[in-house]
């Protein structure tokens, strides 16, 4: 995109171009990570950075694989004590492939002279693209150009082709490949004092005339992690027998060169094929001899890309969404959408892993998983739900330790941990380093219960956009039940007041950890925590009533559900507490009130950036705890997760009033309170701004949404690793948001509200097992619901409904203002 503003009245910085690509014209070290991590490939398999070929972990470049669900935990003494950490293993980098002219140096673009440079990212077809054209020191000219695919049909492979063109020299060139097994978990800055070699060796060597392997085994976790590779050439469309030669490193990399006489202006193109398997691989005996026999097959690149490329356009053809009149959004939401099919597919049906926080793109939170899924549900529920599904399995498969982390707490029922890796047990640090005070400090962030809610909402909603039976009589009903019964035994009756109270918990904002002077973490009835609980034993009542009698009997029996206990749910989901002032302001949390006002004014003056208050005020010695600054949404959330009338009946059964105006109090009371200290808590504040009907507002939050990665906007962290909440946010907005689609019951209902740049924005939603096809301008829609006139469903469309039959086009006038 172009330094002039676009039609949507965006400032796009960086970087260009077109709805379906990110390109960039110049080589710049300082935003390579940056770069890595928005042009990583991946197929919900593996991911790998979008690093130059070239390159090894250096303080410009950080090539990454991860392989998705692939854990490893070591130990490390810090700050007085052992601290066990997993990590998403960064896996033997396959990429390396480079060149040098005769005995020259080894080519890297960080070392050379650029002529000139192109990169591109090309979203639609999933490839990463490369020209560049670098000159060496005795005034030698060559061009390279590469691409790259992770293909998105055959989860195990990956296929680069590099071609190289001497501009102005002939000569001896010896290529150089490699699979790079000593690497290490470095990419993060902050956990650099951890220990983080998770690899040992385990096998190496080659195979055929042009193949290699590598196989390592994690330390801890013992997973058998091998790579084949295999490389050929070709010099005018004729493949050429190059001498090889294997090197090796440490036990752990091993390297082939190939040496080839190349004339001026003739284009050498080489390719090589990669195939990843594991010991993990379900119906895989030999990891090994898996990735050799898959290399050996795989064909040539453009074979590759041809079957690459109809497997995104099918991804395409289910979730593209198309806005009209607003490139930068366009560009924007289909990145996202790429990077999200990328951390999660329909491969993900034959993994057990859950979605990473920061995608298979880096190492942030060490590759855990959080709630942020709550926020990508949507996308997938409405577009592909098998993967829902199979996200939704990887917390099921881990009810057993969800049980027995909520028994350890004295808790019933099945208590998720709030950063979850391979076994679902707790893997939250217990320290953090505040980088701007270097201190290492307590972290009491696992004490976000709410995250077991988020499940349950995610379960819900999964069923109610689906119907999908079979998934929730076997899965899913057991899955709310589970969460019910952990939610009620966190609730405690109080007679004198006659209300059930929460103790011990965090909501979503992570700077308030407990009350000043208060002995331990935790606060009295998070209004959040509350709510979902409220509402998750409404669904569990709910559920009990969609099992038929004989499953419901049987699921009762095994979990321990009485009558007794559903009417404790129904009498839980009537009177939890909440505090709410005056003025309609809900607390949130008993005491929040009480404390102290920030000068925020005096706070932006004197840092250029305040999303981080935490770690402010911690290293001028003073405590977030103490003041009535927020890192993101917390009551707020509610707002987000529930339609107005669906807050509304919530709020009824609990014996509280809430309507719009009430909400809008909320919502100036909050945001002049809080840091946004996550990228998620624009995606809530925007929301919620467009709820409220303040679309100016919530327009200015959508482009911070939308910069939040591609500019990286918190300077410095999507390097780590992509934000998938804040990507499946994004979509949420302009689904939920903006086209204001809701299921409610059998009933599809849109209440679309077009931002003002927008012409038109046209997208299909999977419901229940079928599609539909939406087309809206501000004054019109228009609706076509696929399949024959045997289906019938009933759209609303701003209050007007319409019993629609499979195979028919239906347009509506729209009256908005
Ligand atoms: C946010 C959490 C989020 C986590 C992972 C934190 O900064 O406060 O809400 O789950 O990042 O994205």
């Amino acid at each position: 995109m172009s330094k002039k503003k676009n039609r949507a009245g965006n400032r796009a910085k960086t970087p260009g171009s077109g709805a379906w690509k990110i390109t960039y014209k110049k080589f710049k070290p300082a935003q390579e990570g940056l770069r890595e991590a928005l042009c990583t490939l991946g197929n919900g398999y593996f991911g790998t950075r979008g690093a130059a070929t070239e390159s090894s972990a250096s303080r410009i470049h950080y090539p990454g694989t991860y392989i998705a669900g692939l854990y490893n935990k070591l130990s490390t003494f810090i700050a007085g004590k052992t601290v066990y950490n997993e990590d998403l293993v960064n896996c033997p980098n396959w990429l390396f492939l480079t060149f040098r002219i005769g005995n020259g140096e080894w080519i890297t673009p960080s070392t050379s002279k650029i002529l000139s440079y192109h990169q591109e990212l090309d979203i639609k077809r999933g490839i990463f693209i490369r020209k560049i054209s670098l000159q060496d020191r005795q005034g030698r000219r060559t061009t390279i150009e590469t691409r790259r695919i992770v293909h998105m049909a055959r989860p195990h492979c990956a296929a680069i082709s590099y071609e190289i063109t001497p501009e102005n020299y002939e000569g001896w060139i010896v290529i150089r490949s490699a699979l790079d097994g000593t690497v290490q978990n470095t990419g993060v800055a902050r956990y650099r004092q951890l220990n983080s070699k998770h690899l040992k060796p385990d096998a190496l060597g080659h195979f055929g005339k042009n193949g290699i392997y590598l196989a390592v085994k994690t330390s801890q976790s013992r997973v058998r992690i091998a790579q084949a590779s295999s490389l050929r050439i070709f010099i005018d469309k004729k493949e050429k027998k190059a001498v090889s030669r294997i090197l090796t490193k440490e036990k752990k990399g091993i390297c082939q060169d190939f040496r080839i006489f190349t004339g001026k202006k003739n284009r050498v193109v080489v390719e090589k094929n990669i195939s990843i398997y594991t010991s993990k691989d379900k119906g895989v005996k030999n990891p090994l001899s898996a990735a050799i026999n898959s290399v050996k097959k795989s064909g040539r690149f453009s074979e590759l890309l041809k079957t690459h490329i109809r497997s995104w356009s099918a991804l395409w053809k289910k979730a593209d969404i198309q806005i009209d009149g607003d490139t930068f959004t366009q560009q924007v939401i289909r990145l996202h959408a790429f990077h999200l099919f990328q951390t999660a597919s329909q491969h993900n049906v034959s993994i057990d892993a859950g979605l990473p926080a920061r995608g298979l793109h880096g190492e942030a939170y060490r590759g855990h998983i959080f709630w942020d899924e709550l926020y990508a549900m949507p996308f997938f529920d409405f577009h592909v739900p098998e993967i829902s599904k199979a996200l939704l399995l990887y917390r099921y498969r881990r009810l057993q330790n969800a049980r027995k982390y909520a028994r350890e707490n004295r808790y019933k029922g099945a208590m998720f941990p709030w950063q979850s890796g391979s076994t679902g047990e707790e893997e939250t640090q217990v320290i953090h380093l505040n980088p701007l005070s270097g201190q290492w400090g307590a972290d009491h962030s696992r004490i976000q219960r709410h995250v077991s809610f988020a499940i349950a909402y995610n379960t819900w909603k999964y069923w109610e956009r689906t119907r999908d039976r079979d998934f929730f009589n076997k899965y899913g009903a057991e899955l709310i039940l589970s969460i019910a019964q952990f939610g009620a035994s966190l609730a405690k009756y109080n007679p004198a007041d006659g209300k059930y109270h929460t103790k011990g918990v965090m909501g979503p904002d992570e700077f308030h950890e407990k009350l000043p002077k208060a002995p331990k973490p935790g606060f009295k009835d998070n209004a959040y925590t509350n709510v979902l609980i409220a509402w998750t034993l409404g669904r569990g009542l709910e559920t009990a009533d969609i099992l038929s009698k004989k499953r419901k009997e049987r699921l009762f029996r095994k979990l321990g559900i009485t009558q007794k206990e559903l009417n404790r749910w129904d009498d839980i989901s009537r009177h939890m507490n909440l505090i709410i002032n005056n003025d309609g302001i809900i607390s949130q949390f008993d005491g929040y009130f009480s404390l102290k006002e920030i000068n925020w004014d005096a706070y932006k003056k004197k840092y250029d950036n305040i999303q981080r208050m935490d770690r402010i005020l911690k290293a001028e010695g003073k405590s977030p705890n103490d003041y009535k600054v927020s890192k993101q949404a917390d009551v707020l959330m509610l707002f987000y997760l529930f339609t107005l009338p669906e807050i509304k009946e919530l709020f009824t059964r609990l014996g509280y009033r809430i309507n719009r105006a009430i909400l809008k109090k909320n919502y100036d009371y909050y945001v002049r309170r809080t840091s946004h200290g996550s990228t998620l808590s624009k995606v809530v504040h925007c929301y919620v701004a467009n709820m409220i009907g303040r679309s100016k507002e919530a327009w200015g939050w959508f482009q911070e949404v939308l910069k939040s990665d591609i500019n990286d906007i918190q300077g410095g962290t999507t390097p780590e690793g992509i934000h998938a909440g804040v990507m499946g946010g994004s979509i949420d907005i302009v689904l939920r948001g903006y086209a204001g689609v809701h299921i409610a019951g059998d009933r599809v209902k849109l209440t679309p509200s077009l931002p003002r740049a927008w012409n038109r924005m046209s997208f299909d939603i999977c419901h229940r097992g079928g599609n539909i096809s939406f087309q809206i301008t501000k004054h019109s829609a228009a609706i076509l619901l696929h399949g024959d006139r045997r289906r019938k469903v009933s759209i609303e469309i701003n209050g007007k409904e319409k019993i629609c039959t499979g195979g028919k086009i239906y347009r509506m006038v729209l009256n908005n203002k």
